[in-house]
């Protein structure tokens, strides 16, 4: 149904702790306009514990929990709406595998084996479904702005 596959989608970004104190957020913006993305929404903080525990909630009983909170309360993360036909899973696409080390070997050009650094530190964050990028934008931002209609509401 050609009306639903061009229908343009919004995906949660994010810049993580070792990516924004590498650097790596001017050349994985570039990364993002030439994939045809546009950034809609943007913002810069520090996330605090909290915020991360509620924000990776659904890892809460994994080993690497208390790890992953202390790297992603480490320092300041940027973080973007991005927009695009297909944003969520093209989005996923761009950043490969989750494993930074494991990226570097099957998916060279992919964001996480550039910046990446190891299967915790891999720089960035992407949404993995609909349902996710709905809960996560508006985690971060308010849904008027963030441009959802009631329609969504549903995901
Ligand atoms: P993704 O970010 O690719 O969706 P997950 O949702 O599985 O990956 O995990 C969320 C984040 O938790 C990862 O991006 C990574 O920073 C960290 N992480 C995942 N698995 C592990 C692990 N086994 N050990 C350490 N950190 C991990
Ligand atoms: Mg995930």
């Amino acid at each position: 149904w050609a009306n639903v596959s061009t229908e343009k989608e919004k995906t949660l970004a994010m810049i993580k702790p070792d990516g924004v104190a590498g650097n790596y957020s001017d050349v994985i913006k570039t990364a993002i306009f030439y994939s045809g993305f546009s950034i809609t929404q943007e913002m810069l903080l520090e996330l605090n514990e909290e915020t991360v525990r509620s924000f990776y909630a659904e890892h809460a009983t994994k080993s690497f929990f208390p790890s992953l909170v202390q790297y992603m309360s480490s320092g300041p993360v940027l973080i973007m709406v991005l927009e695009k036909v297909n944003a969520i899973s093209d989005w996923r696409n761009l950043i490969g595998p989750t494993d930074a080390n494991k990226a570097k070997v099957t998916h060279p050009n992919s964001i996480r084996a550039m910046c990446g650094l190891d299967l915790q530190r891999n720089c960035v964050h992407g949404s993995d479904s609909p349902q996710s990028a709905y809960r996560e934008i508006t985690f971060f931002f308010n849904k008027s702005s963030s441009g959802y209609v009631s329609r969504h509401d549903e995901l």
